[in-house]
């Protein structure tokens, strides 16, 4: 059934419209956007669609096609929604609290970017509907002012404490192109990013790893970068330049805080670094780079898991240029450069290797730059 049939048949009603906005992959930058630093996300060709229409009972309602548990709420109070609807909730609150009128709609959800797998799921429907709300109430919200209040959802609504990469890479990606983000003043530079035209291709291996405290962790670690750049005196990790790494991390002195804010500081650098090669046409070359950064998640900010640090080794064992653990971490996705012919090749290798394991087979895919958040 289509996302169209679906409204009808929960509604009674054509929808007014349909609303798309992607998952992302992020090509590198991991946890530095909640330390106010960059990240170098792209958009997926997979997305969450949603048809909406006007609501003759002035509340909202809501289905998906994933969660069979439709939810409808009045005007929602902080946090009253809870499950999968508090997403949806939390857009129509995040709106209201930033003084909108916000049109009460019917909406139906379906997607096909895998839930909690670090593709980014939940940032895709708030965009989605988010978009929606913003295109039918006619308001007055500049597509860079918009990753914010979704983020404010799931911050302060959802409860997840996440930072402004998800969102912004769902609203503000283009076709063909990385977002080059600097999460401090949200400017963004869109950075050429066609593979293909290069003889080389992104292959995206979901670890299919069971995500385990992954709130909890989250948490700690964005507590323990907060609690350094205090010790440090600086607003944010960001503010650390590479050259004064090693004084600051004399002066932590924790070893803990020491790893955590050598990721952050290094991770940074490796962005900037990544986006001068590519705008120099040298692609292969952040190959390294991809490879440092998983390195770095997996000794200094420990965020890995033995299914993904396997599928990095395997990808590059097949000869990847480079790989890596991409999204906040505890089980997700990988993502491996590799040469273009080389992507079932290399998906053999990583499945191969999970066997000798006994992990839970992964799936792998070759990832294209694709749109943003955009009526359809
Ligand atoms: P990720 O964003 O990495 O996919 P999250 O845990 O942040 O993982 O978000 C996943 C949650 O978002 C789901 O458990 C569900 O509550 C909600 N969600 C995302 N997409 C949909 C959808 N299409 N239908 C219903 N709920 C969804
Ligand atoms: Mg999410």
């Amino acid at each position: 059934m289509s996302v169209t049939e679906v409204f009808t048949a929960a509604y009674g009603a054509e929808p007014a419209g349909l609303w798309a906005a992607p998952g992302r992959v992020n090509l590198i930058g991991e946890h530095t956007d909640y330390n106010d630093g960059f990240v170098l996300p792209f958009a997926l060709p997979q997305r969450t669609v949603a048809a909406v229409g006007p609501s003759p009972d002035g509340r909202w309602h809501v289905c998906s096609t994933l969660i069979n548990e439709p939810v409808s709420f009045g005007k929602p109070a902080r946090s009253e929604v809870t499950g999968w609807g508090a997403y949806v909730a939390g857009v129509v609150w995040a709106l209201q609290e930033a003084g909108f009128e916000v049109p009460p709609v019917r909406i139906a959800i379906d997607s096909d970017v895998p839930l909690g797998s670090g593709l980014s799921s939940s940032a895709a429907l708030e965009s989605a509907v988010l978009t929606a709300l913003v295109d039918l109430g006619g308001l007055d919200l500049p597509v860079e002012k918009r990753p914010a209040i979704a983020q404010r959802a799931e911050n302060v609504y959802v409860g997840a404490p996440t930072g402004i990469m998800d969102q912004s890479a769902s609203i503000r990606c283009q076709d063909g192109k990385a977002l080059f983000l600097d999460c401090r003043s949200y400017e963004v530079e869109q950075i050429p990013f066609d593979l293909a035209a290069e003889g080389l291709a992104i292959l995206v291996i979901n670890s299919n790893a069971p995500h385990q405290h992954v709130d909890g962790e989250y948490g700690a670690r964005r507590k323990s970068c907060e609690e350094a750049a205090a010790l440090l005196g600086v607003p944010a990790l960001r503010d650390v330049a590479t050259a004064d790494l090693p004084a600051a991390l004399d002066r932590l002195g924790d070893d803990v805080l020491v790893r955590r804010t050598r990721h952050i500081v290094t991770e940074n650098q490796r962005v900037l670094d990544t986006v001068a090669l590519l705008r120099d046409g040298r692609v292969r070359e952040i190959g390294p780079l991809l490879t440092a950064s998983h390195a770095s998640m997996r000794d200094d900010f420990e965020i890995t898991v033995a299914q993904v640090d396997v599928a990095v080794e395997a990808a590059l064992d097949a000869g990847a240029y480079g790989a890596r653990m991409t999204g906040g971490g505890f089980g997700g996705c990988v993502l491996a450069l590799i040469d273009a012919d080389r992507a079932d090749a290399t998906a053999a290798a990583v499945a191969a290797a999970y066997e000798k394991h006994g992990f839970t087979a992964p799936a792998s895919w070759v990832a294209v730059a694709g749109p943003g958040a955009t009526r359809i």
